[in-house]
């Protein structure tokens, strides 16, 4: 393959990135939530660029766009190839879209070229969670955790995703038809990092080791209101003062341990006047790690300070858990070929771990799964100042040509039915 061809292969890819940002709900930013008119512009643009390809089309149930590459058998087995085609309100135009993008453009420079695997490019219907305040819909409906209750999730105008769904003229009672045959080979999703790591690092591309484990928690200062000219210093219960100390506690915490990200991101004080002591002070926790262990035993340290902050005060805390997910290991044998096909480019090999869910998560619980990062200018993501360097997009493009040729060998079949 030529350089020249490579380097306008990744300006395509970035124009196609750029024209599917201009399908959006509202008039000026960009905004695909799932199933929204927009989307289906999206899918029908899609299927422009991939039908010349000889690759068969379709939308699933759940609204994913689903196309298959063929292979040099009839019947052989599909690898997936992907990412989410839906966004969060005032959009960036990479965040999911590359992902498919570039898929599309794989199967360009294939030229024709078939595999003894078929390659079925998905573009997940919904991943951000923006609609329906729930996220993957699109990828659970392919490892089949999308029950009647799920459908009957409701958005903010009171539709569910079933009536979604079927206002889109798709069947929702046909959902498992959209499941994972049961001789998928895998899963690969090409994503910008949406970090500062890559950049920092001067790397164009990284192998995802794991998707991090997340736990979210409220946790109440409850202390005791009262008037702020009035109470003297040394007889207060003040709330927002026991949070603040909290706060910073958490801060010192997630530094000294290696990989741990934690983070305060609300705090409400009630009643929330500037002549009221605050009597209750609600935060919420977000805490993430690669190690499972690590993630709840530092909850667990947080917590404890918590009420020994608060005890000293005199104060009283409560807490709730909301979210308490694993990590997720993507693929070792996957994260080995990455790596040779990223040294292939004449780029350093570097694994990760990344922080933010993703759909790979969701796939990694029934076929082997790996991401692909590329480096994120400015680490910027979720904003229309999101971008990605052309340059980049040939390293992506190369490594994953590679990838297709390592796989293509008959080892992995090999090591795929031992599985
Ligand atoms: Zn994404």
């Amino acid at each position: 393959m030529q350089v020249t061809e490579i380097a306008t292969r990744a300006g395509q890819v970035i124009g196609r990135c750029q024209r599917l940002a201009s399908f959006s709900e509202d008039p000026k930013t960009t905004r695909r939530t799932f199933l929204s008119a927009p989307m289906r512009e999206c899918h029908q643009e899609i299927a422009r660029w991939m039908q010349p390809l000889g690759a068969q089309v379709r939308i699933d149930d759940a609204g994913n766009f689903r196309g298959v590459y063929p292979a040099l058998q009839p019947n052989a087995p599909h690898l997936l190839i992907g990412s989410h085609l839906d966004t969060v309100p005032n959009a960036g135009a990479y965040d999911g879209i590359l992902g498919v993008v570039l898929a599309i453009a794989l199967l360009q420079e294939l030229r024709g070229r078939e595999l003894p695997f078929a390659i079925e490019v998905v573009g997940f219907s919904e991943e951000e969670g923006v609609r329906f305040g729930t996220p993957f819909i699109g990828s659970r409906a392919l490892v089949g955790r999308v029950d009647q209750q799920f459908l009957s999730v409701q958005d903010a105008r009171g539709i569910s995703i079933r009536k979604a769904i079927e206002d889109f003229g798709l069947n929702p009672d046909q959902i498992s038809q959209a499941a994972l045959a049961a001789d998928t080979l895998g899963y690969l999703e090409f994503h910008i990092e949406q970090g500062p790591v890559l950049e920092r690092m001067n790397l164009p591309l990284a192998a995802v080791e794991a998707i991090a484990g997340q736990s979210r928690l409220e946790l109440i200062f409850l202390g005791r209101a009262n008037h702020a000219g009035t109470a003297p210093m040394n007889i207060r219960y003040d709330a927002v003062a026991g949070a603040a100390e909290w706060i910073g506690s958490v801060e010192r915490v997630a530094q000294q341990i290696q990989g741990l990200v934690a983070t305060v991101g609300n705090i409400e004080a009630k009643p929330g006047a500037a002549n009221v002591i605050a009597g209750e002070a609600r935060m919420t926790l977000d805490v993430r790690h690669s190690a499972d262990n690590i993630r709840i035993r530092a909850v667990e340290d947080l917590v404890r300070q918590a009420n020994e902050i608060a005890t000293r005060r005199g104060l009283s805390v409560r807490e709730t858990s909301l979210l308490s997910q694993p990590a997720v290991a993507m693929s070792p044998f996957l994260i080995g070929e990455i790596e040779k096909a990223i040294v292939k480019t004449g780029c350093q090999p570097h694994r990760m771990v990344s922080g933010a869910g993703h759909d790979a998560m969701i796939m990694a619980e029934k076929v082997p799964s790996a991401m692909i990062f590329l480096r994120t200018p400015g680490g910027i993501s979720h904003d229309p100042a999101e971008s990605v360097a052309q340059q980049d997009v040939e390293k992506a493009i190369e490594c994953g040509l590679h990838l297709l040729d390592q796989l293509a060998a008959p080892e992995f079949f090999k090591r795929k039915n031992r599985a």
